[in-house]
């Protein structure tokens, strides 16, 4: 199984950390790409949309031809994408901001920094459908202004936190920043590797 995350900026490296932990605690491989240009994403099992600034990282995946791949992998060959923070902005079908087009594979309408500036950014325990309760982890956070039709797996305060479309799952928060990996062995059981998520205590690896 080949996930590629995308690769500029924002939280690149925390999300490989994840898949591989995940890939040693079953033993078997997972490869970890960085897509940085258009053929990185040829052979794809599965691909990340990382936390970060979401009008560096748009300016960045059109500049390198990636945007229009992207949603062609997703799209047309049905490629599994988990968009996290930024990443559910630039997968939005509306991100309220010109800088920012939204890739349309999620039915929902972003308000983007919708929780405050950076020094307000913090941690709630939310109860995620298929999963159970869930340290998420919220910075600088956008929130989904109204969904369609997508499924709600996860709401905070009446408002939705986590959604699904087939193939397609986005989050207002950052799994990635936690040391609980359900949610990525949740997108890779989308992939179809199997297996069941894993229960237990975690710790954050959250920093300031
Ligand atoms: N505020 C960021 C944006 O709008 C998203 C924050 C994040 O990914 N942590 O791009």
């Amino acid at each position: 199984m080949k996930i590629g995350i995308v690769g500029f900026q924002g939280d690149v490296e925390e999300h490989a950390q994840m898949l591989d932990i995940i890939s040693e605690k079953r033993g078997e491989k997972i490869e970890v790409v960085r897509i940085r240009k258009m053929d990185d994403i040829k052979d794809l099992s599965g691909i990340i949309m990382p936390g970060g600034e979401s009008t560096t990282i748009y300016k960045l995946i059109q500049e390198y031809g990636i945007y229009d791949e992207i949603i062609k992998a997703v799209k047309e060959r049905g490629i599994p994408l988990m968009g996290t923070c930024a990443g559910i902005i630039i997968a939005s079908g509306n991100t309220n901001d010109e800088r920012v087009r939204g890739m349309g594979l999620l039915d929902i309408e972003i308000e983007r920094n919708a929780y405050g500036r950076q020094h307000e950014s913090f941690i709630e325990e939310v109860n995620i459908r298929g999963i159970g309760n869930f340290p998420a982890v919220f910075i600088r956070a956008p929130a989904i202004k109204s969904t369609g039709d997508v499924e709600i797996l996860a709401s905070l305060k009446d408002k939705a936190i986590m959604v699904r479309k087939d193939n397609v799952i986005g989050l207002t928060f950052h799994p990635e920043l936690t040391d609980d990996t359900r949610v990525h062995e949740y997108f890779i059981g989308m992939i179809g590797g199997g297996g069941t998520i894993s229960s237990g205590e975690h710790e954050m690896k959250v920093r300031s």
